[in-house]
């Protein structure tokens, strides 16, 4: 089947922003199991001729701050389990926290390809903040902007090229 390439990162992020700018055609999701598709949204993705599935692992986010980190455990979980490509999300406005660092050594003991993407870079001035998070042991963040539009080509030739 197609390549599956899932987003996973904390709450506020960007990931729906980063799948909303990706996402071609959304796909129907006919399972309403609880806790097996509510919590993640699919679409259809597409660069360069090459078509794959994209999951906002993040779907509907926790209600309560308690149960974020184990909503983060479950996020990479289903990324690990089901996708080819993993785009991790951190937020370059707010820094590298603890959770990024606990879901960062889940992916690196993975086999999954894991592709470090650091969101909020709205302008040039902002991208010396990526390099903090070289310490997660992911290899070199790519600079996106999620809502300015930044970067995504780049993260997207990226993102083809490990399929
Ligand atoms: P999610 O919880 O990870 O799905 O994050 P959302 O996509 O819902 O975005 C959370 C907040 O971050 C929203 O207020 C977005 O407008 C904002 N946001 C998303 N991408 C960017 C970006 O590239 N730059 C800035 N400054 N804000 C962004
Ligand atoms: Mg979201």
């Amino acid at each position: 089947g197609r390549p599956v390439v899932a987003i996973v990162g904390r709450p506020n992020v960007g990931k729906s922003t980063l799948f909303n700018r990706i996402a071609g055609k959304r796909i129907a999701i006919v399972e309403d199991k609880p806790g097996v598709t509510r919590d993640r949204i699919y679409a259809e993705g597409e660069w360069l001729n090459k078509y794959f599935t994209l999951i906002d692992t993040g779907g509907i986010e926790p209600e309560s701050k308690d149960i974020i980190l184990s909503q983060m455990r479950r996020q990479a979980e289903i990324a690990i389990e089901t996708a080819d490509v993993i785009l991790f999300l951190v937020d370059g406005i707010q820094g590298l926290t603890p959770t990024d660092r606990e879901v960062a050594e889940m992916l690196r003991k993975s086999k999954n390809e894991v592709v470090l993407v650091c969101n909020k870079i709205d302008y040039n001035a902002l991208n010396e903040s990526i390099y903090e998070f070289y310490e997660l042991g992911l290899g070199e963040p790519i600079p996106i902007s999620a809502s300015q539009g930044l970067g995504i080509g780049d993260l997207l030739d990226v993102v083809v090229e490990k399929f």
